[in-house]
């Protein structure tokens, strides 16, 4: 697909995706933390930057 993907031989390989399920990159045992490392956590765990800039609803409701 791309330069992305797994260019080692002989080693078993899967694709790895994103929070939403599209296809980062193929990878294998050698490479999946080098691949990995490109992506913003937030990427692979369903965070977006909408949702890192959103405010945070006070907890105690403001009541001091
Ligand atoms: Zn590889």
């Amino acid at each position: 697909m791309s330069d992305d993907d797994c260019q080692h031989e002989n080693e078993y390989s899967w694709w790895e995706y994103d929070a939403r399920g599209i296809e980062l990159a193929r990878v294998c045992d050698k490479c999946v933390d080098a691949k990995l490392a490109k992506y913003r956590p937030e990427i692979l765990t369903g965070y977006t930057q909408a949702d890192v800039d959103e405010p945070i609803e006070p907890e105690w409701g403001g009541n001091w």
